[in-house]
């Protein structure tokens, strides 16, 4: 699973680059522990502009990173844009780039993620990469964005409950067998 992280897995903060400013957003902590314990990969999907922007510094985005780690446990990828709209970059949300990047680190097909987000850049990232999109809104969703929205979910608790009943419902696929990861294959 892809999470957003401003707005989604941590209160928004604009531009933040003071690691002492990270909040987790309602139930983030028990939806990653209960994700976690399922052995669903879980990563972080997040544009950065204000890098780009000179805003924030590379070392403070590092810093509240950590932050986030510390709060919320350890992810397995990481895929972070830091360039802006004009950059022309293939990364940004909704590009797809950040979700392709995160499925390739995490050795599986963006057909397989989940990605959750608060906007509907997010859920266009989704689509693009022809992953599943959940939006969860806070109060700067617009309400266009909650109406295209592929999917909606109350909060995180509840993006887990959709998420791991899907799951255990599903056939196991051949290549999630331990013996064909110990083998090199990938589902891609
Ligand atoms: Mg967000
Ligand atoms: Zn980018």
């Amino acid at each position: 699973m892809l999470f957003d992280r401003d707005g989604t897995l941590i209160r928004d903060v604009p531009y933040n680059g003071d690691p002492r400013l990270v909040e987790p957003m309602p139930g983030a902590t028990e939806a990653l522990g209960r994700l976690r314990r399922a052995d669903v990969p879980v990563a972080v999907v997040t544009n950065q502009s204000g890098v780009a922007r000179g805003l924030v510094t590379p070392d403070e985005m590092d810093q509240v990173n950590a932050r986030v780690e510390e709060l919320l446990g350890p992810f397995d990828a990481w895929a972070i844009c830091v360039h802006d709209d004009g950059d022309g970059c293939t990364c940004r949300k909704p590009a797809p780039g950040l979700v392709i990047r995160a499925a390739a680190v995490l050795d599986v097909s963006p057909r397989d993620c989940v990605v959750v987000g608060d906007i509907g850049r997010d859920m266009a990232a989704a689509r693009a990469a022809g992953a599943r999109g959940i939006l969860v809104p806070t109060k700067e969703t617009r309400p266009e964005e909650i109406d295209e929205a592929p999917e909606v979910a109350d909060d995180l608790t509840d993006v887990v409950e959709r998420v791991l009943n899907d799951v255990s419902e599903a056939p196991v696929p051949a290549a999630a067998a331990p013996w064909a990861r110990a083998m090199g294959w990938s589902r891609w």
